[in-house]
This record gives C-alpha cells, structure tokens and sequence, in this order.
C-alpha cells in the first residue's frame, strides 16, 4: 500500500479548526512562525513521507532488524532515509534554537510526526525516541550535560533512548532494580539489564545516549527512590567527540508481532558509566518530560493506524466487486457492484475515517497545549498544563485501541486477501497492536485519567474542559443545524460529571471501584472528546457551506456527514459504558481465584 498524506485535511484541522496562525501570534516566542513557513515544511514532510518512507515499509516489516554480536544491522534503505530525515532538519525542528534546534512549535512536529510515522512507524521511532531524550536533557540536564549532548541529537548524528523496563518492572517501575553505585569523580557506575528498549541498539547514528533509570544504594524503596542518569553508548571526550566504547551492550533484540523494523532491544549495563540527570530519587518526575513526549508521539501512532486502515481500504473497496447493491444495481455495466456499495463496508470505512479524522484533530488539540506548556506563561500556562494532563491519558489509551479497532477493519475491507502480506493490511494490525501496550498499557493510561487525573484533583481537571464543551453548546444551542451535534454533546458532558460523581462515591464504598471501572470511564471519556472535537469540525464545515460559493463543497460536505456518522453510528456506545460502570465493581470480583478454572 502507497500512503499518501491527507494534506487537505491536516490543514483543515491545524489551520481551519485550531487556527494555528491565531494561536502562533499568541505565544511571543512562536509569534514569527508564519503560515507559509508551515506549509511549506508540511509540503516537505508529505513529500518524504509518501516518496522515500512509505516504500520502505514493507521491507523493514519482511527483512526487519538483524542481530550481530552485539551489533543491529537496520533494514535495507533504513539508514539512508533516517539521513534524508536529518538533512531535512525534522530531528532539530522543535528544539531550543540555543543547541541548533530550530525553535518551531511542538504541535508542528506533531503534524509531521504523523505523516512520517503514518508512512513508516517502525522508522520513526527512532528519530521518536530522540525527540523525548533531548527533552529530557533540556528540561533537566546541567548546562554541561546540554553542552555535551544537545547538538548532536538535535542534529540527529546521535539518537536517544529510554531505559525504563526490566524483566520484572513494567507498569510497576516502583519495582527498577538497575543500580547505580556513586564514585569518587562525580559518575556513576550502572549494573542491570533493560529489557524491550526501542531503538536500543542500531547502525543509524555514531552514538546513542541512553536515559536510564536506576537507583542509588542508600535509596527508599518504590517509585520515590528511582533516579535518573545518561549512559552514552560511547563516551564523550572533552572536545565533544566519541570515545571509547562504555560498559552497555545489546545482548540481543527481541523477535516479535510487528514494528519489525524497530529494534527492541535487552540492554546490558555492566559497571557502565552514568551522569545523574535532575535531582537524586526524583528520577521519575524527571522521566515524565519524556513519558508525556512520548504518549503524545504514541497517541499519534492510533491515528495513523486508523489513517492507514481507511486509505487502503477505500481503495480496495471502490475496486474490489462483488454482488449488488441492495437497493439495485449502482455500476450495471460491471458484473458485480464494488463493494463499498454495501453499508456493511461503509460502516467498517466510515469508522475508521471518523476514528482518524476525529483522532488528528484530539492530537493536533493536544499538541496546542503543549506549545503553550514550553512557552507560554502565566495563568495560560497553567492551564494548558492542565488540560494535557486530563486529555494526555485519553487520547494515548483511546486512540490507540481505537487504531486498532480500524486498523481490524482494514484486514475485513479486504477479506481473505486483508489476511494476505502483500496488501499491507495485516501488517498496520501486527504494527499498531504494540500501541496500546508501550508508553503505559489502556488499563494504566485509564487508572492514570480517572484515579490521579479526574478523582486526584478533586475533579477540577475535567471542569475545566467540561466549562469549554458547555461553553460551545451555549454558543450554539439556537443554531437549528447544529442541534443535532449541540444536544447529544451537552447530555454527554453533564453525564460525564455525574457518572464521575458516581464512581467517586462507589469508591468510597470499595476501593476497587475505580480499577473496576477505569477502562471503561477512558473510553466513555474518549468518546466525548472526540464528540466535541467533531461538532467543532461540523460547526466550521457547515458555516464554509453556508457562507461562502465554496469551491469545496464536497470537502465541507464529506466533514459535516462524517460527523453525523460518528454522532449516530459510534457515539451510542457510550450507553454501554455507562451501564457497566454503573454496574459496580463485584462482576469482576465476586469470584474466587480458584474458581476461574475447573
Ligand atoms: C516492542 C516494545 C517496545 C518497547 N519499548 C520500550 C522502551 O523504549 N523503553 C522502555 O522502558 N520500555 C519499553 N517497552 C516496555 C513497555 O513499556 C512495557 O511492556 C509496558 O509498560 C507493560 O509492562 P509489562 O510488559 O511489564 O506488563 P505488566 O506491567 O506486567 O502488565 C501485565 C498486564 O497487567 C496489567 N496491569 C498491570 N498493573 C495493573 C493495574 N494496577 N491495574 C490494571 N491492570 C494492570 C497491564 O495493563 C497488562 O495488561 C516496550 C515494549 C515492547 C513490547
């Protein structure tokens, strides 16, 4: 399959719906990012996306990543195209302009990050990671520790890691066993093994700099003794240039269910050298920088897999024949009516279109905030900082399991041949089921929104989004044609708010009550989000049709119908979730252990 990159609708979201240009001039330090300084980047990105990376797919999925005595040799092609990647300026692009990074705004990269990881996901990874390392260096390294690193990530010569798993420690870190023993020169001696490290190992980049979670000898038990350091793979001499070889190496590289061409590899520290990054035991406030990057970026990879499943599918669909239409012949000349005829196609394509379409705009919204979060100040800040703390866990969890909701129907558009290698469908399935599992799995990105983020604040995070759904519906509520988005969004908000009510007081009953009903609260939550976010896409849609002689009409038109499919056909699945939160906690745990299996 050949992606190509949905320009004209990345542009009605980033520009028509969230008016980037608006919200540039807002925040002095993006105040100079201009409209035709954006596109032409976008352009660029498209270009690459669908030219250079999307061939690469297949192959990084069939040859995959090699194993060497220690060495990863990446696909064929990988290396190069991760060059162009550079040379294109993407790895510098939302950096600090202080260490050559190109100080654009973090939602651009966003938008790019979702051509790139559309056409190539096992690909973008590895430029992905980076992006999170160098955050973290930013944000909590020494003046040194930039001077050191900076540049050449930012660059891309170098690449970046994160080191959190091990065999036994997963979503629980509080349970790292990686030691770091201090020594007399101010370093750190590192022992332990990583297990699953992205990107661990490669042939891509002279050097590759790991964050690596350890704890110090005299350190408390559980998440509060956990600190953080930088292990290079290679040492760094004074003038900045790679040294001898540190004490990590790749013991092997796992094989595994899709991302083929992505390296996840067992990481062994034996006495290497680490730089204690941020403050000792904080460690994993410090990882954060790089966790919320990364869910982000993961958040991205949903919607890609739902963009990748509708592209291919409506292919195959206005192509492939069989039978007629119920409603009688609609292609009479042909022996049989292509298959997208039939509602049941339409359904599956319809679903992942509004998953997609509905997803970049949750994204793009996200990546808004976050460029508020880096620049902007005050009470603006704080706020931004608050609603990407509601709606990170959100979009990562809903975004994903909905991705590979699409990403399923993909491979039924196709039938018997979707189950076949050569058509592409099966691999975004293979590729995309690790989304709802790295970066926090559904369930810890659920227990993450509703126990830490919704109950946690005492439910003020979520009044402040539900205040600008509220506010939107008030605005709109006498216009007739919005009704029929206006009346189901305003019920869902005020649901939202009881339903919540409702689980904080089961849970003052049974503490299990929110474990109980996390997953299902995420995917009620998600629903409404997205709900939002499409009545604002169907608000704009409507008033181009109404307004203007628009050239577009079929573009605006397509908007406002994809939206009444997503209020009829997939909104109602919130009355399910509803009831089974509603129906408490002791479904799932009335039974005994023993009695799961006879
Ligand atoms: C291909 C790949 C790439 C990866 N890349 C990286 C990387 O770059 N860096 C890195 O550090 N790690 C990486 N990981 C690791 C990944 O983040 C973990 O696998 C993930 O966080 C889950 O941890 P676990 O596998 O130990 O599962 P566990 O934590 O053992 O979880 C098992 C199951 O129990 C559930 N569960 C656990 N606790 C709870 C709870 N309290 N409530 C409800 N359910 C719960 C989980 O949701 C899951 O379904 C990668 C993994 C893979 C497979």
């Amino acid at each position: 399959m050949q992606y190509k990159a949905p320009m004209r609708d990345i542009q009605f979201v980033y520009h028509e719906l969230l008016k980037s240009e608006e919200h540039f001039k807002s925040i002095p330090a993006y105040a100079h990012v201009g409209r035709e300084d954006v596109d032409s980047l976008l352009e660029m990105a498209a270009s690459f996306s669908e030219n250079e990376l999307s061939p690469l797919n297949r192959v990084g999925d069939e040859v995959g990543c090699k194993y060497d005595n220690g060495n990863v040799i990446t696909p064929p092609g990988f290396k190069e195209a991760y060059k162009q990647y550079c040379e294109l300026g993407f790895p510098a692009l939302s950096a600090e302009e202080e260490f050559g990074g190109l100080g654009m705004p973090f939602s651009l990269s966003t938008v790019i990050n979702e051509m790139v990881g559309t056409a190539n996901w096992s690909l973008s990874m590895y430029p992905g990671l980076s992006h999170g390392a160098i955050a973290t260096v930013e944000h909590h390294g020494t003046d040194e520790q930039k001077r050191t690193y900076l540049e050449k990530m930012v660059t891309g010569e170098w690449s970046g890691t994160m080191c959190l798993t091990e065999s036994h420690a997963g979503s629980d870190l509080g349970l790292v066993r990686t030691k770091a023993e201090p020594q007399e020169d101010g370093t750190y001696k590192i022992n332990g093994e990583k297990i699953f490290i992205s990107a661990g190992e490669h042939d891509m980049t002279d050097n590759i700099i790991h964050i690596v979670l350890a704890r110090l000898p005299d350190a408390p038990k559980g998440t509060k003794g956990i600190s953080l350091f930088i292990v290079p793979k290679f040492l760094v001499k004074e003038d900045g240039s790679v040294g001898e070889r540190n004490g990590v190496k790749c013991g092997s590289i796992e094989h595994k269910m899709g991302i083929h061409g992505n390296s996840t590899a067992v990481l062994n520290f034996d006495g290497a050298t680490g730089y204690l990054i941020g403050p000792k035991n904080r460690g994993l406030n410090c990882m954060f920088t790089f966790m919320n990057v990364a869910r982000i970026g993961t958040a991205v990879q949903g919607l890609s897999a739902s963009e990748y499943a509708f592209q291919g599918g409506l292919t195959y669909a206005k192509d492939r024949l069989a039978m007629r239409s119920l409603s009688g012949a609609k292609e009479p000349e042909k022996s049989a009516d292509p298959i997208i005829v039939h509602p049941a196609v339409r359904n599956m394509l319809l679903t992942s279109k509004a998953f997609a379409e509905g997803g970049r705009a949750l994204v793009y919204y996200l990546g808004m905030f976050a460029d508020s979060v880096a620049k902007a100040e005050g009470e603006e800040q704080k706020f931004a900082d608050e609603m990407l703390s509601l709606l990170t866990p959100i979009a990562k969890a809903f975004l994903t399991e909905t991705g590979y909701e699409s990403a399923n129907h993909g491979v039924q558009i196709y039938g018997g041949h979707g189950f076949i290698s050569e058509w592409g469908m099966e691999q975004n399935v293979r590729d995309t089921r690790i989304s709802c599992l790295y970066e926090g799995t559904t369930e810890i990105q659920s227990l993450d929104l509703l126990g830490r983020k919704v109950l946690g604040s005492q439910g003020k995070l979520l009044r402040n989004f539900s205040k600008i759904i509220h506010k939107f519906c008030k605005e709109h509520e006498e216009n007739d044609e919005m009704g029929q988005f206006i009346r189901p969004l305003a019920k869902l908000n005020k649901q939202w708010g009881d339903l919540t009510a409702r689980i904080g007081m089961q849970a003052m009953q049974n503490p299990d009550a929110v474990g109980g009903a996390a997953v299902d609260y995420m995917y009620f939550s998600g629903y409404v989000t997205l709900a939002y976010l499409w009545a604002r896409m169907a608000l704009i849609a409507q008033t181009e049709l109404n307004a203007y002689e628009t050239t577009e009409r079929d573009f605006y038109d397509a908007k406002v119908k994809t939206a009444q499919f997503f209020f009829a056909k997939l909104l109602p699945r919130t009355e399910t979730y509803i009831k089974r939160i509603d129906s408490g906690v002791e479904p799932f745990m009335s039974m005994k252990v023993e009695q799961f299996a006879f």
